[in-house]
């Protein structure tokens, strides 16, 4: 079997009595862009900067290529990192910039240094830039050029710490594509450290999603938004409605719940054990429901409350016996519904998922 390119052991860490990394178990893979997702304070940046060597790590270990890298000092690592705030030395201009890691180690010629500079700028697309002095530089340049300057010490893993982060909306997606294409040129291994889902979902090979210093959950993206694990990712990832229901039958590939008044069938992504007559977590995702004004089978029956529009996006509030349910279309549909309408909603058939209730409970929020 391949050997994983880092490998992350029984990782636990305290600051203090405070538990912040709780058995953190898990493989990077040579050349995969992945992302650490969860949100503020979960413990994403702690990890980061224990793979970096910036933080050491109480038990549990990290290899590197199959070999303990615990206790060597984070410029022996041959893992770099890149920051938000960039770090840029005021002083130099670009070239001196992005030259400076090989000039302190003495590992190259000027000679190759200068088409290593050359290389690397061109990576990242900023050729022509080398005179300029960091406050020269746009925020989205001098990301690009704190990236180049990693980049060409070549290490096997590019660590980053929400690098985006300081952008505006615009950039910060022009830049999402340019990192997820530089990597997949170049090759290096990424690890990339976010709270922001969309940007983890649209860069990633594969996310840990992580809270409260655990792992939740490691897969793809398609996995994490289709198939979360437990209640936490299922309310983190994507926007869904949560309704508690009755299980009334459990069948292998589908379950009879009722909801309020309503009795539907459901069909769960990911197949949780349940037992008729226990209560559950029956979530959907908003963008997975369509509202019909005519009857149809296997719907949940609701009266209108608001009809927002916003663009290509319709927000269709609706009451089904106590609960809200949001319904977001992006076409207009046969269903004129206005205020105050009595409506079906039903749903795409994976657009599902039954969880267990006591898994929500742990986390008290339903
Ligand atoms: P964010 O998205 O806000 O950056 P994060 O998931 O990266 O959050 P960390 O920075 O890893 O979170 O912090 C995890 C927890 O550890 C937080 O509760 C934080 O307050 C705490 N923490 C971080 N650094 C230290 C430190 N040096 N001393 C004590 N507590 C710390």
């Amino acid at each position: 079997m391949k050997q994983p390119l880092l490998s992350l052991v029984n990782i636990n860490k305290f600051f203090g009595d405070f538990h912040v990394l709780k058995d953190i178990s898990f493989d990077i893979e040579q050349g995969e862009f992945l992302t650490l997702l969860g949100p503020s304070g979960c413990g994403k940046t702690t990890l980061l900067r224990c793979i970096a060597g910036l933080e050491h790590v109480h038990s549990g270990d990290i290899l590197l290529g199959g070999g303990s890298i615990k206790g060597i000092a984070p410029n022996k690592r041959n893992v770099n990192t890149v920051f938000q705030n960039y770090a840029l030395f005021p002083h130099l201009n670009v070239y001196d910039n992005i030259a400076y890691g090989p000039r302190v180690k003495k590992s190259m010629k000027e000679g190759e240094l200068k088409d290593r500079v050359r290389n690397v700028l061109e990576l990242v697309q900023m050729r022509g830039y080398e005179s300029r002095m960091p406050h020269q530089l746009s925020g989205g340049q001098r990301q690009r050029i704190a990236i180049a300057r990693a980049l060409i010490n070549e290490p096997l893993i590019l660590l980053l710490d929400e690098p985006l982060g300081a952008l505006d909306l615009k950039l910060r997606k022009h830049m999402q594509t340019e990192l997820a294409q530089l990597q997949r040129k170049t090759g290096t291994t990424f690890v990339y450290v976010t709270h922001d889902q969309e940007e983890a979902l649209n860069m990633s090979d594969r996310i840990v999603v992580m809270d409260q210093g655990e792992v939740q959950q490691l897969g793809s993206p398609r996995e994490i938004y289709n198939n979360p694990a437990n209640y936490f990712v299922t309310t983190f990832i994507g926007d869904r409605n949560i309704m508690e229901v009755q299980v009334l039958d459990v069948g292998p590939t589908s379950s009879r719940v009722q909801v309020g008044d309503d009795v539907v069938e459901v069909r769960s992504s990911r197949q949780h054990h349940l037992v008729s007559g226990e209560h559950a977590i029956l979530a959907i995702h908003m963008d997975k429901m369509r509202v019909s004004c005519s009857e149809v089978p296997n719907a949940l029956r609701g009266q209108v409350l608001s009809v927002h529009y916003a663009g290509s996006q319709i927000r269709i509030q609706i009451q089904v016996g106590e609960k809200v349910i949001t319904v977001v279309e992006y076409q207009q549909t046969d269903c004129e519904c206005q205020e105050g309408d009595s409506v079906y909603i039903v749903w795409e058939e994976h657009g599902a998922i039954l969880l267990p209730l006591e898994d929500s409970r742990i986390k008290g929020e339903v």
